[in-house]
């Protein structure tokens, strides 16, 4: 399995064009970057260089884990089977309570690999998808950030596992073009979308060019091109909480991805910039659940767990891919007495997110 940097390469961006003006245009999200020489994209991940972008990212695996489909929350594909979750550097948002700052916006690491002294595992999409299979899982999940950003590994790695008889799993924010969901929908079974909020205002803040059209829209084309679709809406104190923009949105997938198309309403937890916000009563949840049903959504569910901010150490990516299946889950368990349960593995990343 690959670990030198050396494996590392620039791949040239998936969707571009140059334009008359000289500058390049990144099409793979809604920000459409047009980047001239030596300029990165918003996401700091996709790179002019003269006149071609590039891919900082390509290969480098900010972080892994392996659990069940229903956490990532999908629950109306493959119940009952496991997926490996991949993420990779870079995103398109940035939320102030990103639990995964480390991991997304991973501005240090996508400096370091854009000056060349990037010590990141690589990992090529074959090495992955035979990780996946050697640890017993049956699909993939790319995720922590928006695959958009990455697609050039989602499409290889994606294309690769459905050839290894893996499912497919793409968990995004939406801020995605027409022409990436198109390259994803051949090679990926699953979307699993955030729906944050139906007010133009929260979008703004988290993503000067995002509104609620352009997030429903990529939704509604992703499961016209056949992809399996499930929205989920973290609720946030105070932010998105009203009950009936709540109600709204359970009118939304009812009406434009069906009565019986899942709903899965998370838990927000402080960090980063919300660090000052309590976590969500579990109430607000019950009651939006009780307005989706009233609205005529069939599965609406409810995920009031109780988090945990207590894992402190982190292991080398690389680490995990030489590890057996056994020890992985031994990684990512939390040895602390208040919870000593799995599941804890991104909450660790809290720690340096400033909260
Ligand atoms: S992925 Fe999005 S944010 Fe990144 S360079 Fe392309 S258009 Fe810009
Ligand atoms: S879209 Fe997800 S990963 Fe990206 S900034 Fe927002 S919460 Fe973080």
């Amino acid at each position: 399995m690959s670990r030198a940097p050396a494996d590392y390469r620039l791949v040239e961006t998936a969707l571009q064009e140059r334009l008359p003006d000289g500058t390049t245009r990144c099409n793979l999200c809604l920000w459409r970057c047009r980047l001239r020489h030596g300029q990165r994209g918003f996401c700091q991940t996709h790179v002019n260089r003269h006149g071609t972008l590039y891919n900082l990212s390509y290969g480098i695996i900010s972080a892994v884990d392996l659990g069940a489909i229903e956490d990532k929350p999908v629950r109306h594909y493959r119940p009952g089977t496991r997926v490996l979750s991949v993420g990779s550097y870079g995103c398109n948002f940035r939320c102030g309570g990103c639990h995964n700052l480390e991991i997304s916006w991973g501005l240090e690491a996508l400096d370091d690999l854009a000056r060349g002294q990037s010590t990141a595992a690589y990992i090529t999409p074959g090495e992955l998808v035979a990780a996946a299979r050697r640890h017993g899982a049956d699909g993939i999940a790319f995720t922590y950030s928006e695959p958009a950003v990455w697609l050039e590994y989602v499409l290889d790695a994606a294309a690769a596992a459905r050839e290894a008889g893996l499912y497919t799993v793409y968990v995004s924010n939406s801020f995605v073009t027409d022409e990436a969901l198109e390259r994803v929908a051949p090679v990926i079974d699953v979307l699993c979308s955030d729906i944050k909020s139906l007010d133009d205002a929260f979008y703004k803040e988290i993503c000067g060019l995002a509104t609620v059209d352009k997030v429903l829209g990529s939704i509604e084309q992703a499961a016209r091109l056949g992809i399996h679709v499930e929205t989920r809406t973290n609720i946030i104190p105070g932010r998105n909480d009203d009950l009936l923009m709540l109600a709204d949105i359970a009118a939304w997938i009812r009406d434009h991805l069906g009565p019986e198309s899942p709903w899965h309403i998370t838990r927000f937890f402080p960090a980063f910039k919300l660090a000052h916000l309590p976590p969500t009563p579990p109430e607000i949840m019950w009651q939006a659940c009780e307005a989706a049903r009233r609205v005529g959504l069939e599965h609406v569910y409810v995920y009031d767990d109780k988090g945990c901010d207590c894992a402190r150490d982190n292991r080398p990516v690389a680490d995990w891919f030489d590890r057996d299946v056994e020890i992985l889950h031994e990684v990512k368990k939390c040895s602390a007495a208040c919870c000593g349960d799995e599941g804890v593995l991104l909450k660790k990343y809290e720690k340096g997110a400033g909260g």
